[in-house]
């Protein structure tokens, strides 16, 4: 499948054919108890992940972020803190480049001392910052494709050219870009983590996360998996790969929608700052220009007039919900210091303004919600 486009490949990536008992859709396999192989052969289990069912959705997982091997995790939060455990250590230390995800910074800062690890936050956009860092125990480098609250796009190439110059297993968390717009084993990120519970599932109904990589270091992974007993449930997995099928449109969609209500808020007189780096003005633009396709669903703004503006402009807003996920179907609008689930307090050194909104395009026109943005900003 490796010369199809990612439309295709989403559709048909990691399917069996021909189809398996000739239906087009791969069955759920729901039992946990199965028959020892004639050779007495390992049967599969559903905490090792080796029901067919979790089987099928690792080989489309695989397919579509270009990996050998892949496995699902039964959130994003599994995925990220499973496939640092394959690398870290009592003693390891971490390279962390960038603001990161609410869950990931509060993660490493209550737990990496417990369990004996030490990291360092650095600047995404900064070698510098990340040469300073290295110490003989640095086993690996974690950055984001695009990173909470502030849209910001690092220096992604460079990150994986540093951490194989190093020795360093280079990680990163994929969830707000998603395959469509950006693939980072195709430039020499070794684990690749979304949060699926996001755009891979994209039906706001399921938890689930992926870690891919080549089949050692998913091996690795799984073994972890299985240990801490985070696997992805065979109806939540059937339920992610029937998400994947619409990954592509729905992911165009998101993007075409954020970039029309970036470029309508950029240019609104009671709109003081627009991050969004499809817009021209970003300061990362050229660099998501060369290696995205596509600028992603989330952007964050702040409006003329402070918190009470904000929150003045989220209740006017009839199309998004006030709600703080992203990658759905449907736009969601919050602001972030107003805790989510998370909380304002997670969001680590990069600190967070008090009227930051973020906004994640879900897939309804495009006209909708910049008219919806219009009556709510004119309110
Ligand atoms: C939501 C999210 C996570 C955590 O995913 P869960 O499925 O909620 O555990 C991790 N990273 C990013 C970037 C996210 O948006």
């Amino acid at each position: 499948m490796s010369a199809e486009r990612f439309e295709t490949l989403a559709v048909h990536g990691g399917e069996p054919r021909p189809a398996a008992g000739g239906s087009v859709v791969f069955p759920i396999y729901q039992g946990t108890v199965f028959e020892a192989g004639p050779d007495d052969s390992a049967a599969p289990y559903i905490r090792l992940g080796t029901n067919p069912t979790q089987r099928h959705l690792h080989r489309r997982l695989a397919a579509l972020e270009g990996a050998e091997a892949a496995v699902a995790t039964s959130s994003g939060m599994a995925a990220i803190t499973t496939a640092l455990h394959s690398v870290l250590g009592a003693g390891g230390h971490l390279i962390a480049a960038g603001a990161f995800y609410g869950g990931t910074h509060q993660f490493l800062a209550e737990h990496a001392e417990r369990l004996g690890w030490a990291f360092d936050l650095v600047d995404p956009e900064d070698e510098e910052s990340w040469r300073k860092a290295l110490r003989p125990g640095t086993k690996a480098f974690l950055t984001e494709s695009i990173t909470n609250p502030l849209i910001q796009v690092g220096d992604l190439v460079g990150a994986a050219r540093f951490a194989r110059e190093h020795g360093l297993t280079s990680i990163i968390d994929n969830t707000f870009a998603t395959p469509v717009v950006f693939r980072p084993h195709a430039v020499g990120f070794d684990l690749v983590c979304h949060s699926a519970t996001k755009a891979l599932n994209g039906h706001s109904d399921i938890a689930a996360g992926v870690v891919t990589g080549s089949s050692e270091r998913i091996e690795r992974v799984a073994s972890v998996l299985s240990a801490f007993g985070c696997s992805l449930d065979p109806h939540a997995a059937f339920l992610l790969s029937r998400g994947l099928k619409t990954l592509a449109l729905r992911v165009r969609q998101q993007n075409a929608n954020a970039l029309a209500v970036a470029e309508f808020l950029a240019a609104h007189e009671k709109i003081a700052h627009v991050r969004y780096p499809g817009l021209a003005a970003h300061p990362d633009h050229r660099r998501a220009a060369e290696l995205f396709d596509g600028f992603g669903s989330v952007l964050s703004f702040q409006p003329v007039g402070g918190t009470a503006a904000a929150e003045a402009l989220i209740r006017a807003l009839r199309v998004p919900y006030a709600a703080s996920s992203l990658g759905g179907v449907e736009s969601l609008v919050t602001r972030l210091a107003a805790g989510g689930h998370t909380g304002a307090a997670a969001f680590g050194p990069a600190g967070l303004e008090d009227d930051l909104i973020r906004f994640s395009a879900g897939i309804e026109a495009a006209e909708d919600l910049v008219a919806d943005f219009a009556q709510a900003l004119g309110a």
